[in-house]
C-alpha cells in the first residue's frame, strides 16, 4: 500500500489487441498477457460477440440440479482435448488446485487407503495461494508468513535446467531429478496421495524450463508406486508451450489436469479439473459422504463457459498452434541480438514463452525494469532478475520487432 504512493497504479481506460490504453492516450504493449491469462488480445471481437449473445440467454444458474448448454459443450470439448472424461468447475486457479488435492485424498479414502494424506511438489513450485494450494507451493516470500496455518508437504528437487551441474545436459539433469522423486516415493508411497507438478515450465520460479523426459519418468514412477499425478496446467495450458497442453510433449496423461488462466481467453474467472473414469468410479455410490462434496457459488458460470467456447473456436478456426509455431520461429530470429547481449544469461523459449536472466542486476532490478518499460510503453513484470515475454498470441511481427528493440535498450539502461 505504501509503495503505491511512489508508484501509483496505471489507470486503464480500454484495451485493443495486445495494447492497453490509459486515460491520457498513452498505450502499453501487454507483454505478460495481463498475468498470463490473455490469449487473443483485449476486447477480442469474436469473444465479445459470443458473450453478448450469451447475455441475452442466461447469465448464471446454479449447477446443482441444473445444467446449461455452455457447460455441457465445454465439458465435452475439454474431454476430447485432454482425453479425460470428467470435469469439475471452480472459479480460479487456486480453487482448481484445492479441488484436485481434495479429490485425490478422497479417492484414496473411498478406495480403502485413508493413510494416503501427503502431497509432494517440486522445489520452487507455484500452485496458488489459498491455504491448500499454498501448502504445495514453494515460494518463501508468499509462504513463510502463513507457515503456521499450512499443511506439511514435501518438495523434491526441480528439473529446471538452470540448476544443472556444468556440463550436464537438460535431459541428464531431468533424469537425475526424477531419481530423487523415485527415491522419495519408494519410501513414502503408502502415505502419499499425489505428486503435483507444473508441466515443462515453472512460471513463478522465473519461467524455469525443463526437459519433457521428467514428466514421462514422473508418470512411470507415480504408476509404479500408486500415487496420483496432478498436472497443474493453469499457466501452460491452451497452447502456451506450443502444444495444446504441455503434458502432450511428454506423451503423458495425468490423473488430474487443472486448467484456468487462458481457459476463457483472459476474460472471466473460470477453472476446471479434468479427471479419469477410475477416479470418477470411486465416487459413484449411494452414500452421500462418498460423493465429492465441494461447491462454489459460481461453478460452471454460463458467461465464463461461453468465453471458453469462443476461445476454443478461435484455436480451431485459425489453426492457432500452427500459426504460433511460425510466430515463435520469427521471434527467435528477431531475438538473436538480445540473446547475444553481454548481460543476458540462459536465454530460453518454450512455445510462446521467452525468458532470460540479467547478470549484475541491481537489487531493485525488477521494479526499475518495470518502470522503465512502462515509460517506453512496454508492460514487463520481471521476476527477480528474470525477464520474460509471454505475449498474447495475436502479437504481430512488427510488434515483436518493437518489443525486442525496446527490451534491448531497457537492458542497457537498467
Ligand atoms: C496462476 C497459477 C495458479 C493460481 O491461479 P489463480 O487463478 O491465480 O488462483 C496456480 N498454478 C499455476 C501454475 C499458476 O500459474
Amino acid at each position: 500500500m505504501k509503495q503505491l504512493e511512489d508508484y501509483p497504479p496505471v489507470p486503464i481506460s480500454r484495451g485493443e489487441g495486445i495494447w492497453l490504453y490509459d486515460f491520457e492516450g498513452r498505450r502499453y504493449l501487454d507483454a505478460v498477457s495481463s498475468w498470463w491469462v490473455n490469449l487473443f488480445g483485449h476486447c477480442n471481437p469474436r469473444i465479445n460477440a459470443a458473450l453478448r449473445e450469451q447475455l441475452e440467454q442466461i447469465e448464471h444458474v446454479m449447477l446443482a440440479g441444473f445444467t446449461h448448454a455452455p457447460v455441457i459443450e465445454l465439458s465435452e470439448r475439454l474431454s476430447r482435448l485432454t482425453g479425460l472424461g470428467h470435469a469439475f468447475y471452480g472459479s480460479d486457479g487456486a480453487s482448481a488446485v484445492e479441488i484436485a488435492l481434495k479429490m485425490s485424498f478422497h479417492y484414496w479414502c473411498n478406495s480403502g487407503q485413508p493413510g494416503k494424506t501427503e502431497f509432494v511438489s517440486l522445489q520452487n513450485s507455484y500452485h496458488g495461494e489459498t491455504l491448500g494450494a499454498l501448502s504445495v507451493t514453494d515460494v518463501a516470500l508468499f509462504k513463510d508468513t502463513y507457515a503456521p496455518l499450512l499443511r506439511h508437504s514435501v518438495q523434491v528437487p526441480s528439473p529446471d535446467w538452470r540448476l544443472a551441474e556444468p556440463g550436464e545436459t537438460p535431459e541428464q539433469y531431468a533424469l537425475r531429478a526424477a531419481e530423487s522423486l523415485e527415491n522419495h516415493l519408494a519410501k513414502h508411497h503408502a502415505t502419499t496421495a499425489a505428486f503435483i507438478v507444473e508441466p515443462l515450465v515453472q512460471g513463478a520460479a522465473g519461467m524455469g524450463m525443463y526437459h519433457p523426459v521428467y514428466l514421462k519418468k514422473a508418470r512411470e514412477i507415480c504408476d509404479r508406486y500408486g500415487v496420483h499425478l496432478i498436472a497443474d496446467e493453469i499457466a501452460v495450458g491452451f497452447g502456451r508451450t506450443g502444444t495444446m497442453f504441455a503434458c502432450e510433449q511428454a506423451g503423458v496423461t495425468a490423473d488430474f489436469i487443472c486448467l484456468s488462466k487462458g481457459i476463457t481467453g483472459g476474460y472471466l474467472p473460470l477453472s476446471a479439473v479434468l479427471t479419469t473414469d477410475t477416479i470418477y468410479a470411486a465416487f459413484y455410490d449411494d452414500a452421500t459422504a462418498r460423493g465429492f462434496l465441494h461447491s462454489h457459488s459460481y461453478t460452471g458460470n454460463p458467461l465464463a463457459c461461453r468465453a471458453a467456447l469462443a476461445t476454443l473456436d478461435i484455436f480451431e478456426q485459425d489453426d492457432v498452434l500452427a500459426a504460433n509455431r511460425n510466430k515463435a520461429a520469427y521471434c527467435n530470429r528477431v531475438a538473436a541480438p538480445l540473446r547475444d547481449h553481454p548481460r543476458v544469461r540462459n536465454f530460453r523459449n518454450a512455445g510462446m514463452i521467452w525468458a532470460f536472466e540479467i547478470s549484475d542486476a541491481p537489487a531493485d532490478f525488477a521494479r526499475r525494469c518495470y518502470q522503465r518499460g512502462l515509460e517506453a510503453g512496454l508492460l514487463l513484470r520481471p521476476i527477480g532478475n528474470t525477464v520474460y515475454f509471454m505475449p498474447p498470441y495475436v502479437i504481430s511481427e512488427a510488434e515483436i520487432n518493437w518489443m525486442m528493440e525496446v527490451s534491448y535498450r531497457l537492458i542497457d539502461a537498467v
